[in-house]
């Protein structure tokens, strides 16, 4: 499985191109985008999600056209944007038995093995009967991702996901995700150069909408 983008440009109304011709070849893992604010990042992780248009180009995630099969891919899609809301009247394990029940998971006993499963794999378990709205940055971030995981996902969009979040939160969100990495494409989005640096086996730097490297980040960045 991979996620092949191809010549993809996009120029807003207002005439800022935001996606300037970008190729880029993901493979199963993390792979980290870098790039300053205003670099073409969520334009490029809101393309691949299928959330906006692009002017031109091509995205192929294994023998799924993204463009043209959108409903294929929200399937197998988790995506995480910046500002990830979540209902702050639920319990982390009551929201997350009713999207499984949403997902067609309607077996009550697989559902509560489910839902166990992500809580434990999140770090979220001991967690699971306070109120979404007690949660800490790092708490709701991690069951973003265990939202997302309950679509068993083949590409996982995380978009500048450790702002405000503590060095613990942060190391434990990254680890959680190169864990999913193991078997799946993560795409994290940031302008932070040390998240893609301990963690991302490829990454691409991106600026004013063009791709600028795509490569391993210890070539990339140890002169940073
Ligand atoms: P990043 O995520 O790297 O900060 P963005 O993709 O958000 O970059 O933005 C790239 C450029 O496109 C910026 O100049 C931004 O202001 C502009 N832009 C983003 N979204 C829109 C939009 N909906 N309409 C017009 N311009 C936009
Ligand atoms: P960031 O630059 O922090 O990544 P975004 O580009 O995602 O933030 O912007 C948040 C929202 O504002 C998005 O819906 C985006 O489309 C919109 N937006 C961003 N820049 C512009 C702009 N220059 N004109 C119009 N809408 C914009």
């Amino acid at each position: 499985m991979q996620l092949q983008i191809e010549n993809l440009s996009k120029t807003y109304p207002n005439g800022v191109q935001a996606l300037n011709d970008v190729s880029l070849t993901i493979q199963q893992g993390m792979f980290g985008l870098l790039g300053p604010n205003g670099a073409g990042k969520s334009s490029l992780m809101r393309t691949i999600a299928t959330l906006q248009e692009p002017d031109s180009g091509t995205i192929q995630l294994g023998d799924i056209n993204v463009l043209t099969q959108k409903d294929e891919v929200r399937k197998t899609l988790g995506y995480l944007p910046q500002e990830f809301g979540v209902y702050p009247k639920v319990d982390a394990e009551t929201l997350l038995d009713h999207l499984a029940v949403l997902k067609g998971i309607t077996n009550r006993s697989e559902r509560k093995e489910t839902v166990k499963a992500l809580l434990q794999k999140t770090n979220l378990y001991d967690a699971r009967k306070k109120n979404l709205g007690g949660y800490s940055g790092g708490m709701k971030q991690r069951f973003g991702i265990a939202q997302a995981l309950l679509a068993n996902p083949k590409l996982i969009i995380v978009d500048e996901p450790t702002a405000g979040l503590d060095p613990a939160e942060r190391n434990r969100f990254l680890n959680l995700l190169s864990e999913i990495g193991e078997n799946t494409i993560v795409i994290l989005s940031t302008h932070i150069v040390d998240d893609v640096k301990e963690l991302c086996s490829d990454m691409a730097i991106i600026n004013l909408g063009r791709v600028l490297y795509q490569g391993s980040p210890s070539k990339a960045l140890e002169a940073i």
